[in-house]
């Protein structure tokens, strides 16, 4: 898929301590083809794959970025700190990063939009320089707890405890180190690395392959595939039509595994207040019911004005009747689009106010 928009001089993958890491961590699992591997490996690979998944969809996203129910302060420590494991830097960076997306969905500055390059918001945006820092001003609800701003900044200390863990456990199963080496090179590392592609798939395929029930102002789609592979985060277009929502998949036949989570921690009383969408959100801009879908016009908008564009480059090169030619068929496609966007946006419904927050304890 090529890039509708440009993206700046500054916006690029920068060779860097955390770009390599990241690289290699790719590679590492493969060390395992010599030290060869336990069966347990692949529970612990498993386990650690579903239980990180939930602590970045339930905890990350689903809390910290939306705040779609509460916890006590000992628990949203616990819930951020169990996300750290995950490799995904902390809770503060990835929540307020989040939430800059939801504000520019798709449009010329969301980081992350498939729009800017489908490696770039799968990959591309984590190893750039630019966006390694924490956004305090987006997420200041979550910055005044000290215990959060540390494991923020001290993200690594998570992953860690884990590796060693995994390392430790994996020793007492094995008796031997190179045997720990193999539970840990699959337990942790290849677990770590489906963890990460499964997260990025929210952000580059759901918002290309899928379905839209909702007409919303991006391009977010609803995806089972994804929904079984991150816990319930396929629900994308949902999810963009109500963020307020605990939950991602809305019907009962939308299967979402980390609200399902969430569910039981509440019902032992360690979450609370999960929040659902109401009932007149769920009929609001339906597309089958005919609401129009600019998300996906403005986009078909914008792919055919960059196709404009590159044929005006390339008529750079042709003899100048043949120019004024497809000058004039530029301008006449032009005007077309133009009228057409006024028309669907005469009828475009007004899209659903930011959402009230709920309030942090
Ligand atoms: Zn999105
Ligand atoms: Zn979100």
């Amino acid at each position: 898929m090529s890039a509708t928009f440009k993206r700046a001089p500054d916006e690029k993958i920068n060779l860097r301590v955390g770009t390599v890491v990241f690289t290699i961590m790719h590679f590492v699992p493969l060390i395992a083809i010599y030290t060869g591997v336990h069966w347990s490996a692949w529970i612990i690979m498993a386990v650690l794959y579903f239980s990180r998944v939930f602590f970045l969809t339930a905890g990350y996203h689903r809390y910290f970025s939306h705040r779609s129910y509460r916890m006590g302060r000992v628990m949203q420590f616990l819930m951020g700190f169990a996300g750290t494991t995950a490799v995904q830097k902390g809770p503060l960076w990835w929540a307020a990063h989040h939430r800059h997306h939801h504000k520019h969905s798709d449009d010329t500055v969301d980081v992350h939009s498939p729009k800017r390059g489908f490696w770039w918001s799968h990959t591309g945006w984590i190893m750039c320089k630019k966006y390694e820092k924490t956004q305090q001003d987006l997420i200041p609800d979550f910055v005044k707890f000290p215990e959060l701003r540390f494991i923020d900044k001290h993200d690594w200390i998570g992953p860690l405890l884990l590796g060693v863990s995994v390392w430790g456990l994996g020793y007492l199963i094995t008796g031997t180190g190179v045997g720990a080496w193999g539970i840990t090179l699959i337990g942790f590392f290849l677990s770590t690395v489906l963890t990460w592609h499964s997260t990025f798939t929210v952000n580059s395929l759901a918002h290309v392959f899928g379905r839209r029930r909702f007409a919303t102002t991006d391009t977010s789609r609803n995806n089972l595939w994804i929904a079984l592979a991150t816990g319930g985060e396929g629900w994308h277009n949902n999810h963009h039509h109500y963020p307020g929502a605990a939950c991602q998949g809305f019907y009962w036949y939308e299967i979402d595994t980390s609200y399902y989570g969430l569910k039981l921690l509440s019902w032992v009383g360690l979450v609370k207040g999960l929040r659902r969408p109401p009932a007149h959100i769920l009929e609001k801009h339906v597309i089958k019911k005919g609401a129009a879908d600019l998300g996906m016009f403005q986009t078909h908008w914008e792919r055919a004005v960059k196709a404009l564009a590159d044929a005006q480059t390339r008529a750079g090169d042709v003899a100048s009747d043949q120019k004024l030619a497809i000058e004039e068929l530029m301008a006449n496609t032009r005007a077309r689009i133009e009228e057409l966007a006024r028309a669907s946006a005469d009828k475009a419904v007004a899209m659903l106010p930011q959402q009230e927050l709920e309030p942090v304890s």
